[in-house]
């Protein structure tokens, strides 16, 4: 369902005039009309009333306050597009934390006091946030990490003007507040994430990978150096971006499949980064020409990235950025990932097992 539109204008004018500005004006009247009565003012029961009523208008100055606030920071992480995603349907209770950005009860998330080994993953799109390695006890009554799985973590300023909001940087599902200066690690931060907005699996780091998919040219070249990188689990070259299904090669370089010679990396986040395997992708392929890498040339030799979620998107796109203010004439496209077809087994690991070395790739930096 599409969002309304919030017109944050017309929440905010009437919270601060509130607060500000007639908040003396309704305890004045208020404590005038106690005044005037005589020997009824100084009854217990209507002090409490004119107490009530004078800090009533506050808590409802600042929950105006909080509510436009929260309205605009919603607006901020409508910029993710979970609609794309692959979205897990989320329960009342899941809702209220991860999208209405509520918090859980103290002491009674099923990972406040929960020690077990593996990878904590977002609840709603599943994307590996924090590792077990990193959580301790804050003794606050949430789970507690002083650090994140890189890149997977996104800071935003807090409707309250104080804190830091956390939010899965892939799919924008709110996680809770992260504060710094707290001694309570040696990495001197907390991330205060709400049980709710997690998923746990169990066991050692390969349980929680990461995929990038690329194209750049022979899919032979690309793999060579996608191996090269310590974190990288498994790779698997095949045809990727195109309509046939089931494509074999010579159906490929005849350029009536649209498909592009592709390359499927997993590598475990805790070792490397997305954002590292892609700058060894655009340091290890010419990201300048259209078609055709060295001597091949066709339209299965296109250079793509194909992102898997919002996240990898918004790191190609920065690295882009960048190789384009040093002067690179980048011609990569940015595509969603589409199905993954994998190609022959005697295009797998080919220089590996030939024992050569590519002849149109080779390691040019950069970055
Ligand atoms: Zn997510």
């Amino acid at each position: 369902m599409r969002r309304k539109p919030v017109n944050l204008k017309a929440y905010r004018l009437p919270a601060v005039r509130t607060g500000m500005g007639n908040v003396p004006l309704f305890t004045e009247i208020f404590h005038a009309c106690c005044n005037k009565l005589p020997g009824i003012s100084y009854l217990l029961s209507l002090n409490i009333i004119c107490m009530l009523a004078k800090y009533s208008i506050f808590i409802l100055a600042f929950s105006l306050i909080a509510f436009a606030g929260c309205s605009q920071s919603q607006n901020q992480s409508a910029k993710i597009n979970p609609k794309k995603m692959n979205l897990k349907a989320l329960t009342p209770d899941e809702a209220r934390v991860i999208v209405n950005k509520g918090t859980e009860a103290p002491f009674t998330g099923k990972y406040d006091k929960f020690s077990d080994a593996g990878t904590y993953v977002c609840k709603r799109c599943g994307t590996p946030l924090y590792r077990s390695t990193d959580k301790f006890d804050a003794h606050c009554g949430w789970p507690a990490f002083d650090d994140e799985i890189p890149g997977a973590v996104k800071r935003i300023p807090d409707a309250d003007g104080m804190r830091t909001e956390i939010e899965c940087a892939a799919c924008g599902a709110h996680l809770g507040h992260v504060f710094r200066g707290e001694g309570l690690t040696p990495k001197d931060t907390r991330h205060c994430v709400n049980s709710i907005s997690l998923d746990f699996v169990p066991g050692g780091s390969t349980a929680a990978t990461d995929t990038a998919v690329f194209a750049g040219g022979c899919f032979w070249g690309v793999e060579y150096y996608m191996k090269k990188i310590a974190g990288v689990v498994s790779t698997q070259v095949g045809y990727t971006g195109g309509k046939t299904d089931h494509p074999d090669y010579k159906q490929v370089c005849s350029g009536t499949t649209g498909h592009y010679e592709a390359i499927e990396v997993v590598f475990d986040p805790a070792k490397t980064s997305y954002e590292a395997v892609a700058k060894m992708f655009f340091e290890t392929h010419d990201p300048t020409q259209w078609n055709h890498q060295g001597p091949d040339w066709g339209d299965q030799y296109r250079s793509a990235v194909f992102y898997r979620n919002e996240a990898q998107k918004a790191v190609t796109e920065k690295l882009i950025a960048e190789l384009k203010t040093k002067g690179f004439k980048v011609v990569t496209e940015v595509l969603p990932a589409k199905r993954f077809w994998k190609a022959e087994d005697y295009h797998q690991d080919y220089y590996n097992h030939k024992g050569s070395t590519p002849y149109c790739h080779g390691y040019v930096k950069r970055f």
